[in-house]
Protein backbone atom coordinates (compact mmCIF):
# COMPACT_ATOMS: atom_id res chain seq x y z
CA UNK A 1 0.00 0.00 0.00
CA UNK A 2 1.54 3.51 -0.65
CA UNK A 3 1.90 5.77 2.34
CA UNK A 4 0.34 8.95 2.59
CA UNK A 5 2.23 12.12 4.18
CA UNK A 6 0.70 13.86 6.57
CA UNK A 7 2.06 16.42 8.91
CA UNK A 8 0.79 17.01 12.63
CA UNK A 9 1.56 20.61 14.04
CA UNK A 10 2.41 20.03 17.42
CA UNK A 11 3.18 17.39 19.93
CA UNK A 12 1.03 17.45 22.90
CA UNK A 13 -0.67 14.37 23.89
CA UNK A 14 -3.05 14.52 21.58
CA UNK A 15 -0.73 14.78 18.75
CA UNK A 16 0.93 11.88 19.65
CA UNK A 17 -2.12 9.55 20.57
CA UNK A 18 -3.36 11.39 16.60
CA UNK A 19 0.30 10.43 15.50
CA UNK A 20 0.30 7.02 16.67
CA UNK A 21 -3.22 6.29 15.17
CA UNK A 22 -2.12 7.66 11.82
CA UNK A 23 1.04 5.22 11.76
CA UNK A 24 -1.48 2.71 12.26
CA UNK A 25 -3.80 3.68 9.74
CA UNK A 26 -0.89 3.71 7.00
CA UNK A 27 -0.11 7.21 6.52
CA UNK A 28 3.81 8.26 7.05
CA UNK A 29 3.31 10.74 9.71
CA UNK A 30 5.91 13.94 11.06
CA UNK A 31 5.00 16.04 14.03
CA UNK A 32 6.23 19.49 13.72
CA UNK A 33 6.98 21.32 17.33
CA UNK A 34 7.92 24.47 18.33
CA UNK A 35 9.27 23.38 21.84
CA UNK A 36 12.77 21.56 21.74
CA UNK A 37 10.63 18.15 23.89
CA UNK A 38 7.70 16.97 23.63
CA UNK A 39 3.96 17.49 25.69
CA UNK A 40 2.88 20.75 24.90
CA UNK A 41 1.22 21.07 28.37
CA UNK A 42 2.99 18.43 29.52
CA UNK A 43 6.24 19.52 28.92
CA UNK A 44 8.72 18.72 31.55
CA UNK A 45 10.85 21.16 33.47
CA UNK A 46 14.29 19.97 35.16
CA UNK A 47 15.92 21.55 37.36
CA UNK A 48 18.42 21.98 40.37
CA UNK A 49 17.99 17.89 40.23
CA UNK A 50 14.20 18.18 40.43
CA UNK A 51 12.00 17.01 37.89
CA UNK A 52 8.89 18.80 37.73
CA UNK A 53 5.76 17.98 35.09
CA UNK A 54 4.57 21.38 34.14
CA UNK A 55 1.14 19.94 33.20
CA UNK A 56 -1.39 17.75 33.67
CA UNK A 57 -0.88 15.37 36.77
CA UNK A 58 -3.91 14.09 37.14
CA UNK A 59 -4.21 10.65 35.09
CA UNK A 60 -7.32 9.06 34.47
CA UNK A 61 -8.94 6.09 32.08
CA UNK A 62 -5.94 4.15 32.20
CA UNK A 63 -7.29 1.75 28.79
CA UNK A 64 -7.14 4.86 26.21
CA UNK A 65 -3.09 4.85 27.14
CA UNK A 66 -3.08 0.94 26.91
CA UNK A 67 -5.34 0.90 23.63
CA UNK A 68 -2.88 3.49 22.11
CA UNK A 69 -0.24 1.71 23.18
CA UNK A 70 -1.77 -1.94 21.40
CA UNK A 71 -1.75 0.20 17.69
CA UNK A 72 0.56 -1.06 15.55
CA UNK A 73 1.65 -0.05 12.24
CA UNK A 74 -0.83 -0.57 9.15
CA UNK A 75 -3.17 -2.48 11.83
CA UNK A 76 -4.37 -5.21 9.75
CA UNK A 77 -1.78 -7.04 11.95
CA UNK A 78 -3.51 -5.19 15.01
CA UNK A 79 -3.60 -7.98 18.37
CA UNK A 80 -6.72 -6.45 20.43
CA UNK A 81 -6.10 -4.72 23.27
CA UNK A 82 -6.57 -6.65 26.43
CA UNK A 83 -10.05 -5.07 28.06
CA UNK A 84 -10.58 -7.76 30.48
CA UNK A 85 -12.23 -7.01 33.77
CA UNK A 86 -8.66 -7.82 35.22
CA UNK A 87 -7.36 -4.56 33.11
CA UNK A 88 -10.49 -2.31 34.15
CA UNK A 89 -11.98 -3.11 37.24
CA UNK A 90 -10.65 -0.36 39.90
CA UNK A 91 -10.22 -2.45 42.86
CA UNK A 92 -7.84 -4.81 40.99
CA UNK A 93 -5.97 -2.19 40.19
CA UNK A 94 -5.56 -1.18 43.96
CA UNK A 95 -5.08 -4.28 45.02
CA UNK A 96 -1.96 -4.84 42.50
CA UNK A 97 -1.02 -1.54 42.61
CA UNK A 98 -0.45 -1.29 38.63
CA UNK A 99 -2.88 0.70 36.20
CA UNK A 100 -3.11 -0.29 32.76
CA UNK A 101 -2.42 -3.26 30.68
CA UNK A 102 0.64 -5.06 29.41
CA UNK A 103 1.26 -2.89 26.25
CA UNK A 104 1.56 0.13 29.04
CA UNK A 105 3.51 -1.96 30.68
CA UNK A 106 6.25 -2.07 27.79
CA UNK A 107 6.40 2.00 28.18
CA UNK A 108 5.80 3.04 31.55
CA UNK A 109 4.68 2.14 34.60
CA UNK A 110 1.13 3.55 35.81
CA UNK A 111 0.04 3.41 39.66
CA UNK A 112 -3.30 4.02 41.21
CA UNK A 113 -3.64 7.18 43.60
CA UNK A 114 -5.47 7.05 46.64
CA UNK A 115 -6.94 9.15 47.94
CA UNK A 116 -8.17 10.61 44.40
CA UNK A 117 -8.14 14.03 46.18
CA UNK A 118 -7.49 15.61 49.55
CA UNK A 119 -9.74 18.50 49.57
CA UNK A 120 -9.18 21.39 52.09
CA UNK A 121 -11.57 23.89 53.04
CA UNK A 122 -10.68 27.38 54.22
CA UNK A 123 -11.44 26.51 57.95
CA UNK A 124 -8.77 23.79 57.96
CA UNK A 125 -10.93 20.78 57.91
CA UNK A 126 -10.79 18.54 54.71
CA UNK A 127 -12.56 15.80 52.41
CA UNK A 128 -10.67 12.60 51.40
CA UNK A 129 -12.03 11.88 48.09
CA UNK A 130 -11.21 8.09 47.10
CA UNK A 131 -14.59 6.56 44.99
CA UNK A 132 -15.38 4.31 48.29
CA UNK A 133 -18.84 4.97 48.18
CA UNK A 134 -18.93 4.19 52.16
CA UNK A 135 -15.68 6.53 53.14
CA UNK A 136 -17.59 9.17 50.99
CA UNK A 137 -20.43 8.17 52.86
CA UNK A 138 -19.12 8.36 55.79
CA UNK A 139 -17.61 12.13 55.55
CA UNK A 140 -20.56 13.43 54.05
CA UNK A 141 -22.24 12.13 57.49
CA UNK A 142 -19.47 14.31 59.45
CA UNK A 143 -20.38 17.41 57.49
CA UNK A 144 -24.13 16.99 56.66
CA UNK A 145 -25.87 14.20 57.24
CA UNK A 146 -29.19 15.58 55.55
CA UNK A 147 -26.92 15.39 52.94
CA UNK A 148 -26.21 11.64 52.72
CA UNK A 149 -29.81 10.78 50.63
CA UNK A 150 -28.66 13.94 47.65
CA UNK A 151 -25.52 11.96 47.43
CA UNK A 152 -27.74 8.47 46.73
CA UNK A 153 -29.20 10.52 44.02
CA UNK A 154 -26.28 12.78 43.01
CA UNK A 155 -24.48 9.16 42.45
CA UNK A 156 -27.48 7.77 39.99
CA UNK A 157 -27.89 10.75 38.10
CA UNK A 158 -24.42 11.64 37.64
CA UNK A 159 -23.74 7.86 36.37
CA UNK A 160 -27.06 8.22 33.83
CA UNK A 161 -25.18 11.39 32.67
CA UNK A 162 -21.66 8.95 32.05
CA UNK A 163 -23.42 6.10 30.82
CA UNK A 164 -25.13 8.33 28.03
CA UNK A 165 -22.64 10.83 27.37
CA UNK A 166 -18.93 9.25 27.83
CA UNK A 167 -19.80 5.40 27.30
CA UNK A 168 -22.33 5.34 24.63
CA UNK A 169 -21.62 8.98 22.92
CA UNK A 170 -18.23 10.04 24.01
CA UNK A 171 -16.88 9.10 20.34
CA UNK A 172 -19.11 10.85 18.53
CA UNK A 173 -18.40 13.27 16.00
CA UNK A 174 -20.63 16.28 16.27
CA UNK A 175 -19.88 17.14 12.22
CA UNK A 176 -23.39 18.31 11.33
CA UNK A 177 -26.48 19.94 13.40
CA UNK A 178 -28.30 16.67 12.79
CA UNK A 179 -26.12 14.59 14.86
CA UNK A 180 -26.60 17.32 18.19
CA UNK A 181 -30.08 17.51 17.51
CA UNK A 182 -30.75 13.70 17.79
CA UNK A 183 -28.79 14.08 21.41
CA UNK A 184 -30.23 16.95 22.32
CA UNK A 185 -33.23 15.66 23.93
CA UNK A 186 -31.49 12.72 26.21
CA UNK A 187 -29.25 15.61 27.38
CA UNK A 188 -32.31 17.96 28.51
CA UNK A 189 -33.86 14.58 29.88
CA UNK A 190 -30.72 14.01 32.04
CA UNK A 191 -30.39 17.47 33.05
CA UNK A 192 -26.91 17.66 31.67
CA UNK A 193 -27.64 21.37 30.39
CA UNK A 194 -27.99 22.50 33.53
CA UNK A 195 -24.92 24.41 34.84
CA UNK A 196 -22.84 22.03 37.19
CA UNK A 197 -22.64 24.15 40.28
CA UNK A 198 -26.52 24.52 40.20
CA UNK A 199 -26.95 21.07 39.20
CA UNK A 200 -24.74 19.84 42.54
CA UNK A 201 -27.15 22.18 45.03
CA UNK A 202 -30.23 20.36 43.83
CA UNK A 203 -28.37 17.57 46.07
CA UNK A 204 -26.28 19.24 48.51
CA UNK A 205 -26.97 21.92 51.20
CA UNK A 206 -23.98 21.47 52.52
CA UNK A 207 -21.37 24.52 50.62
CA UNK A 208 -18.40 21.78 51.80
CA UNK A 209 -20.17 19.32 49.34
CA UNK A 210 -21.36 21.53 46.74
CA UNK A 211 -17.77 22.62 45.99
CA UNK A 212 -16.39 18.70 46.45
CA UNK A 213 -18.85 17.69 43.94
CA UNK A 214 -18.35 20.51 41.52
CA UNK A 215 -14.47 21.45 40.94
CA UNK A 216 -13.16 19.14 38.84
CA UNK A 217 -14.08 20.90 35.72
CA UNK A 218 -11.47 23.50 37.02
CA UNK A 219 -8.92 20.79 35.92
CA UNK A 220 -9.80 21.19 32.66
CA UNK A 221 -10.43 25.06 31.99
CA UNK A 222 -14.21 25.22 32.75
CA UNK A 223 -15.98 27.34 35.58
CA UNK A 224 -17.92 24.60 37.79
CA UNK A 225 -20.72 27.55 37.67
CA UNK A 226 -20.69 27.15 33.28
CA UNK A 227 -20.10 23.96 32.35
CA UNK A 228 -23.17 22.17 31.74
CA UNK A 229 -23.84 18.95 34.13
CA UNK A 230 -22.47 16.77 31.30
CA UNK A 231 -19.26 17.31 33.34
CA UNK A 232 -20.86 15.73 36.77
CA UNK A 233 -19.38 12.40 34.19
CA UNK A 234 -15.86 13.68 35.52
CA UNK A 235 -17.07 12.46 38.97
CA UNK A 236 -17.98 9.06 37.62
CA UNK A 237 -15.20 8.23 35.26
CA UNK A 238 -13.08 8.73 38.50
CA UNK A 239 -14.86 6.70 40.61
CA UNK A 240 -15.10 4.13 37.36
CA UNK A 241 -11.28 3.73 36.99
CA UNK A 242 -9.68 5.45 39.48
CA UNK A 243 -7.08 8.09 39.24
CA UNK A 244 -3.76 7.52 38.54
CA UNK A 245 0.30 8.13 38.35
CA UNK A 246 2.66 7.89 35.89
CA UNK A 247 6.37 6.61 37.61
CA UNK A 248 9.01 9.73 36.62
CA UNK A 249 6.05 12.30 36.55
CA UNK A 250 3.47 12.73 33.31
CA UNK A 251 7.02 13.20 31.27
CA UNK A 252 7.39 9.47 30.88
CA UNK A 253 4.00 8.81 29.75
CA UNK A 254 5.18 11.47 27.01
CA UNK A 255 8.58 9.88 26.29
CA UNK A 256 6.36 6.82 26.12
CA UNK A 257 3.76 8.26 23.45
CA UNK A 258 6.78 9.69 21.21
CA UNK A 259 8.96 5.90 21.31
CA UNK A 260 5.89 4.06 20.45
CA UNK A 261 4.95 6.92 17.69
CA UNK A 262 9.04 5.99 16.30
CA UNK A 263 8.73 2.45 16.63
CA UNK A 264 5.61 2.65 14.24
CA UNK A 265 7.86 4.38 11.53
CA UNK A 266 6.71 8.17 12.62
CA UNK A 267 8.99 11.39 12.49
CA UNK A 268 9.17 14.06 15.47
CA UNK A 269 11.31 17.17 14.60
CA UNK A 270 11.52 19.80 17.53
CA UNK A 271 12.49 23.61 17.17
CA UNK A 272 10.30 23.63 14.39
CA UNK A 273 7.70 26.33 14.65
CA UNK A 274 5.28 26.16 11.99
CA UNK A 275 4.39 29.82 10.36
CA UNK A 276 1.41 28.64 7.06
CA UNK A 277 -0.58 26.65 6.01
CA UNK A 278 -0.37 25.94 2.57
CA UNK A 279 -3.47 25.80 0.70
CA UNK A 280 -4.84 25.23 -2.80
CA UNK A 281 -7.74 26.77 -3.96
CA UNK A 282 -10.12 30.14 -5.31
CA UNK A 283 -11.75 32.02 -2.64
CA UNK A 284 -15.21 30.78 -3.37
CA UNK A 285 -14.33 27.61 -4.56
CA UNK A 286 -12.81 24.30 -3.67
CA UNK A 287 -9.79 24.41 -1.37
CA UNK A 288 -7.53 21.65 -0.35
CA UNK A 289 -4.65 21.45 2.03
CA UNK A 290 -1.17 20.80 0.42
CA UNK A 291 1.11 21.02 3.48
CA UNK A 292 2.94 23.94 5.69
CA UNK A 293 6.06 26.46 6.33
CA UNK A 294 8.30 26.33 8.78
CA UNK A 295 9.33 29.54 11.05
CA UNK A 296 13.09 28.89 9.14
CA UNK A 297 11.28 29.25 5.61
CA UNK A 298 11.61 25.90 4.75
CA UNK A 299 7.95 24.23 2.83
CA UNK A 300 7.17 20.67 3.65
CA UNK A 301 4.30 19.00 1.61
CA UNK A 302 1.71 16.91 2.46
CA UNK A 303 -1.96 15.04 1.90
CA UNK A 304 -3.06 15.87 5.02
CA UNK A 305 -2.40 18.26 7.84
CA UNK A 306 -4.12 18.34 11.09
CA UNK A 307 -3.39 20.81 13.75
CA UNK A 308 -2.89 20.20 17.85
CA UNK A 309 -1.86 24.20 18.61
CA UNK A 310 -4.90 26.33 19.59
CA UNK A 311 -7.14 26.80 17.08
CA UNK A 312 -7.71 30.54 17.27
CA UNK A 313 -3.81 30.99 16.62
CA UNK A 314 -4.10 28.14 14.02
CA UNK A 315 -6.96 29.64 12.00
CA UNK A 316 -6.03 33.58 12.54
CA UNK A 317 -1.85 33.36 12.36
CA UNK A 318 -1.37 30.11 9.98
CA UNK A 319 -4.16 30.30 7.64
CA UNK A 320 -4.38 33.15 5.03
CA UNK A 321 -8.03 34.31 5.66
CA UNK A 322 -8.50 33.97 1.87
CA UNK A 323 -9.72 30.89 2.61
CA UNK A 324 -11.67 30.81 6.19
CA UNK A 325 -15.66 31.35 5.81
CA UNK A 326 -16.36 29.68 8.76
CA UNK A 327 -13.44 30.22 10.81
CA UNK A 328 -13.08 33.53 10.14
CA UNK A 329 -11.18 36.20 12.40
CA UNK A 330 -14.54 37.52 13.91
CA UNK A 331 -16.04 33.89 14.12
CA UNK A 332 -12.99 32.67 16.30
CA UNK A 333 -12.21 35.66 17.96
CA UNK A 334 -15.90 35.70 19.12
CA UNK A 335 -14.92 32.00 20.51
CA UNK A 336 -14.80 32.01 24.62
CA UNK A 337 -11.26 31.00 25.69
CA UNK A 338 -10.76 29.50 29.46
CA UNK A 339 -9.45 30.84 32.29
CA UNK A 340 -5.63 30.79 32.25
CA UNK A 341 -3.64 29.83 35.55
CA UNK A 342 -0.15 30.58 37.66
CA UNK A 343 2.01 27.34 38.07
CA UNK A 344 4.54 27.85 40.97
CA UNK A 345 7.62 24.92 40.16
CA UNK A 346 9.35 24.47 43.66
CA UNK A 347 11.44 22.10 45.31
CA UNK A 348 12.25 22.10 49.62
CA UNK A 349 13.82 20.31 51.89
CA UNK A 350 12.15 17.81 53.52
CA UNK A 351 14.55 16.51 56.65
CA UNK A 352 12.19 16.44 59.76
CA UNK A 353 9.45 17.48 58.03
CA UNK A 354 6.04 16.07 59.25
CA UNK A 355 3.75 16.60 56.06
CA UNK A 356 0.25 16.20 56.61
CA UNK A 357 -0.60 16.46 52.49
CA UNK A 358 -1.43 13.81 49.88
CA UNK A 359 -0.03 13.37 46.46
CA UNK A 360 -3.18 15.55 45.33
CA UNK A 361 -4.80 18.43 47.23
CA UNK A 362 -7.08 20.93 46.97
CA UNK A 363 -6.84 23.63 49.23
CA UNK A 364 -10.02 26.19 48.73
CA UNK A 365 -10.21 29.93 49.34
CA UNK A 366 -12.80 31.46 52.10
CA UNK A 367 -15.47 32.32 48.52
CA UNK A 368 -16.07 29.58 45.47
CA UNK A 369 -18.89 31.83 43.64
CA UNK A 370 -17.75 35.10 43.95
CA UNK A 371 -13.80 33.98 43.14
CA UNK A 372 -15.15 32.03 40.17
CA UNK A 373 -17.09 35.15 39.22
CA UNK A 374 -14.02 36.86 38.91
CA UNK A 375 -11.81 35.00 37.53
CA UNK A 376 -14.26 33.98 34.47
CA UNK A 377 -16.50 37.01 33.77
CA UNK A 378 -14.83 40.06 35.76
CA UNK A 379 -11.37 38.81 34.60
CA UNK A 380 -9.76 40.25 37.61
CA UNK A 381 -7.10 39.26 39.90
CA UNK A 382 -8.74 38.19 43.22
CA UNK A 383 -7.11 39.55 46.61
CA UNK A 384 -8.04 35.64 47.61
CA UNK A 385 -7.39 32.16 45.59
CA UNK A 386 -7.66 28.42 45.17
CA UNK A 387 -5.32 26.29 44.56
CA UNK A 388 -4.22 22.97 43.79
CA UNK A 389 -1.32 21.82 45.18
CA UNK A 390 0.88 18.74 43.53
CA UNK A 391 3.69 16.82 45.64
CA UNK A 392 4.28 13.70 43.53
CA UNK A 393 7.39 13.48 45.46
CA UNK A 394 5.46 11.47 48.20
CA UNK A 395 4.70 8.96 45.39
CA UNK A 396 7.84 8.93 43.78
CA UNK A 397 10.49 9.81 45.35
CA UNK A 398 13.17 9.72 42.80
CA UNK A 399 11.55 13.06 41.34
CA UNK A 400 13.35 15.48 43.70
CA UNK A 401 17.16 15.03 45.43
CA UNK A 402 17.63 12.86 48.29
CA UNK A 403 15.35 14.61 51.43
CA UNK A 404 13.52 16.79 49.64
CA UNK A 405 10.52 16.98 47.54
CA UNK A 406 9.20 18.70 44.75
CA UNK A 407 6.42 20.02 44.43
CA UNK A 408 3.76 22.49 42.26
CA UNK A 409 0.91 24.32 42.76
CA UNK A 410 -1.70 26.18 40.34
CA UNK A 411 -3.98 29.11 41.07
CA UNK A 412 -6.35 29.58 38.49
CA UNK A 413 -6.16 33.06 37.20
CA UNK A 414 -8.18 35.28 34.46
CA UNK A 415 -6.55 34.77 30.45
CA UNK A 416 -5.14 37.70 29.39
CA UNK A 417 -8.06 38.91 28.01
CA UNK A 418 -7.79 40.99 31.28
CA UNK A 419 -5.03 42.95 30.41
CA UNK A 420 -3.15 42.30 33.47
CA UNK A 421 0.25 42.98 33.19
CA UNK A 422 2.55 39.51 34.78
CA UNK A 423 5.59 41.00 34.90
CA UNK A 424 4.23 42.99 37.90
CA UNK A 425 1.79 40.41 39.31
CA UNK A 426 3.39 37.51 38.82
CA UNK A 427 6.19 37.65 41.66
CA UNK A 428 3.61 39.04 44.39
CA UNK A 429 1.06 36.28 43.52
CA UNK A 430 3.59 33.66 44.25
CA UNK A 431 4.87 34.91 47.23
CA UNK A 432 1.94 35.48 48.82
CA UNK A 433 1.01 31.48 47.90
CA UNK A 434 4.20 30.67 49.19
CA UNK A 435 3.41 32.63 52.72
CA UNK A 436 0.10 31.40 52.34
CA UNK A 437 0.98 27.41 52.63
CA UNK A 438 3.54 28.20 55.28
CA UNK A 439 1.24 30.45 57.27
CA UNK A 440 -1.80 27.84 57.39
CA UNK A 441 0.53 25.09 58.02
CA UNK A 442 0.88 23.36 55.49
CA UNK A 443 4.00 23.55 54.66
CA UNK A 444 5.93 24.88 58.07
CA UNK A 445 9.21 26.53 57.17
CA UNK A 446 8.47 26.40 53.82
CA UNK A 447 10.56 29.45 52.95
CA UNK A 448 13.78 28.65 54.59
CA UNK A 449 13.55 25.32 53.55
CA UNK A 450 13.10 26.34 49.35
CA UNK A 451 15.65 25.39 47.28
CA UNK A 452 13.84 26.36 43.82
CA UNK A 453 10.66 27.85 42.99
CA UNK A 454 10.01 29.17 39.32
CA UNK A 455 7.14 29.88 37.79
CA UNK A 456 4.83 30.18 34.77
CA UNK A 457 2.00 33.34 34.02
CA UNK A 458 -0.60 33.44 30.82
CA UNK A 459 2.28 35.06 29.48
CA UNK A 460 4.10 31.38 29.09
CA UNK A 461 0.52 30.25 27.31
CA UNK A 462 0.15 33.00 25.32
CA UNK A 463 3.83 33.45 24.06
CA UNK A 464 5.91 30.06 24.77
CA UNK A 465 2.54 27.48 23.40
CA UNK A 466 1.07 30.05 21.01
CA UNK A 467 -2.19 29.85 23.26
CA UNK A 468 -4.59 32.65 22.09
CA UNK A 469 -5.16 35.27 25.19
CA UNK A 470 -2.88 33.17 27.08
CA UNK A 471 -5.46 30.57 27.76
CA UNK A 472 -4.86 27.28 29.82
CA UNK A 473 -6.92 25.24 28.70
CA UNK A 474 -8.11 26.40 24.83
CA UNK A 475 -11.07 27.10 24.20
CA UNK A 476 -13.73 27.57 27.20
CA UNK A 477 -15.92 24.81 27.68
CA UNK A 478 -19.00 26.11 27.81
CA UNK A 479 -22.53 24.46 26.50
CA UNK A 480 -22.30 26.85 23.49
CA UNK A 481 -18.59 25.74 22.83
CA UNK A 482 -19.41 22.11 23.26
CA UNK A 483 -19.94 19.24 20.75
CA UNK A 484 -21.59 20.71 17.92
CA UNK A 485 -20.36 24.33 18.80
CA UNK A 486 -16.77 23.39 19.45
CA UNK A 487 -14.17 23.70 16.66
CA UNK A 488 -14.53 20.99 13.96
CA UNK A 489 -11.79 18.21 13.88
CA UNK A 490 -12.39 18.09 10.40
CA UNK A 491 -12.08 21.99 9.33
CA UNK A 492 -15.46 22.98 7.65
CA UNK A 493 -13.45 25.45 5.09
CA UNK A 494 -10.36 23.59 4.22
CA UNK A 495 -10.34 19.96 2.71
CA UNK A 496 -7.63 17.38 3.83
CA UNK A 497 -7.25 19.89 6.87
CA UNK A 498 -8.12 18.51 10.59
CA UNK A 499 -7.86 19.66 14.28
CA UNK A 500 -7.12 17.14 17.27
CA UNK A 501 -6.31 18.31 21.37
CA UNK A 502 -8.27 20.04 23.55
CA UNK A 503 -9.31 22.64 21.57
CA UNK A 504 -11.41 20.35 19.11
CA UNK A 505 -14.09 18.02 20.09
CA UNK A 506 -14.77 16.64 22.42
CA UNK A 507 -12.35 18.75 24.72
CA UNK A 508 -9.66 19.20 27.39
CA UNK A 509 -8.14 17.53 29.66
CA UNK A 510 -6.07 14.12 29.09
CA UNK A 511 -8.30 11.47 28.34
CA UNK A 512 -10.57 13.69 25.98
CA UNK A 513 -7.34 15.05 24.18
CA UNK A 514 -7.04 10.88 23.09
CA UNK A 515 -10.16 10.74 22.39
CA UNK A 516 -10.03 13.78 20.59
CA UNK A 517 -6.75 11.47 18.35
CA UNK A 518 -9.40 8.95 18.15
CA UNK A 519 -12.23 11.11 16.63
CA UNK A 520 -10.36 12.48 14.25
CA UNK A 521 -8.27 9.50 13.17
CA UNK A 522 -11.75 8.35 12.22
CA UNK A 523 -13.27 11.10 10.45
CA UNK A 524 -9.63 10.71 8.81
CA UNK A 525 -10.22 7.28 8.02
CA UNK A 526 -13.37 7.89 6.03
CA UNK A 527 -12.13 10.86 4.07
CA UNK A 528 -9.65 8.24 2.89
CA UNK A 529 -11.42 5.04 2.63
CA UNK A 530 -9.10 3.49 4.64
CA UNK A 531 -10.32 -0.35 3.81
CA UNK A 532 -11.86 -1.56 7.36
CA UNK A 533 -9.28 -4.31 8.06
CA UNK A 534 -7.51 -1.66 8.76
CA UNK A 535 -9.93 0.80 10.63
CA UNK A 536 -10.74 -1.96 12.99
CA UNK A 537 -7.60 -0.02 14.79
CA UNK A 538 -9.64 2.81 15.33
CA UNK A 539 -12.56 1.30 16.47
CA UNK A 540 -14.07 1.45 19.75
CA UNK A 541 -12.83 -1.33 22.15
CA UNK A 542 -15.42 -3.00 24.40
CA UNK A 543 -15.16 -1.83 27.96
CA UNK A 544 -16.72 -4.24 30.32
CA UNK A 545 -17.92 -2.15 33.42
CA UNK A 546 -18.63 -4.01 36.90
C1 LIG B 1 -0.95 23.25 34.61
C2 LIG B 1 -1.95 22.32 33.96
C3 LIG B 1 -2.41 21.25 34.66
C4 LIG B 1 -3.30 20.36 34.07
N1 LIG B 1 -3.70 19.28 34.78
C5 LIG B 1 -4.43 18.31 34.18
C6 LIG B 1 -4.67 17.10 34.83
O1 LIG B 1 -4.22 16.90 35.96
N2 LIG B 1 -5.37 16.14 34.19
C7 LIG B 1 -5.84 16.34 32.92
O2 LIG B 1 -6.48 15.43 32.36
N3 LIG B 1 -5.62 17.49 32.25
C8 LIG B 1 -4.91 18.47 32.85
N4 LIG B 1 -4.61 19.62 32.17
C9 LIG B 1 -5.13 19.78 30.79
C10 LIG B 1 -4.25 18.99 29.82
O3 LIG B 1 -2.91 19.20 30.11
C11 LIG B 1 -4.50 19.42 28.39
O4 LIG B 1 -5.88 19.37 28.08
C12 LIG B 1 -3.76 18.57 27.38
O5 LIG B 1 -2.47 18.23 27.80
C13 LIG B 1 -3.70 19.33 26.07
O6 LIG B 1 -3.10 18.55 25.11
P1 LIG B 1 -3.15 18.93 23.58
O7 LIG B 1 -2.84 17.72 22.82
O8 LIG B 1 -4.44 19.62 23.25
O9 LIG B 1 -1.99 19.93 23.28
P2 LIG B 1 -1.01 20.91 24.04
O10 LIG B 1 -0.46 20.26 25.23
O11 LIG B 1 -1.66 22.22 24.16
O12 LIG B 1 0.16 20.98 22.96
C14 LIG B 1 0.10 21.71 21.77
C15 LIG B 1 1.49 21.72 21.19
O13 LIG B 1 1.48 22.45 19.95
C16 LIG B 1 2.70 23.18 19.86
N5 LIG B 1 2.49 24.26 18.92
C17 LIG B 1 1.60 25.28 18.99
N6 LIG B 1 1.71 26.07 17.91
C18 LIG B 1 2.69 25.53 17.13
C19 LIG B 1 3.26 25.89 15.88
N7 LIG B 1 2.84 26.96 15.20
N8 LIG B 1 4.23 25.11 15.38
C20 LIG B 1 4.67 24.01 16.03
N9 LIG B 1 4.18 23.64 17.22
C21 LIG B 1 3.19 24.38 17.76
C22 LIG B 1 2.94 23.66 21.28
O14 LIG B 1 4.29 24.02 21.49
C23 LIG B 1 2.54 22.41 22.07
O15 LIG B 1 3.63 21.56 22.23
C24 LIG B 1 -3.73 20.56 32.74
C25 LIG B 1 -3.28 21.66 32.02
C26 LIG B 1 -2.38 22.54 32.61
C27 LIG B 1 -1.89 23.71 31.81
Amino acid sequence: MERKQAIIIGSGIGGLALGIRLQSLGFDTKIFEKLDAPGGRAYVRRVDGFTFDMGPTVITVPHLIEELFSLERDAAALAEPDFSPQVLDINNRIRTGISGGPNTSKYVKIIPILPFYRIYFDDGSYFDYDGDPESTRRQIQAIEPEDLAGYERFHDDAKAIFDRGFLELGYTYFGDVVTMLKIAPDLVKLDAVRPLFAFVKRYFKSPKLQQVFSFEPLLVGGSPLKVPAIYAMIHFVEKTWGIHFAMGGTGSLVKGFVRKFEELGGKIYYNSEVSRIDVEGTRFGRKVVKGIALADGSVHPAELVASNGDYANTYMKLIDKKYRFINQNARVKFAKQSMSIVVIYFGFKADGLDLDLRHHNIILGPRYEALLDEIFEQKVLSKDFSQYLHIPSLTDPSLAPPGHHAAYTLVPVPNNKSGLDWSKLGEPLVDKVLTFLEERGYIPELRQRLVHKSFITPDYFENTLNSYLGNGFGVEPVLTQSAFFRPHNRSEDIENFYLVGANAQPGGGTPAVMMSAKITARVIAKDYAIPDTIVKAVGTPKVSLK
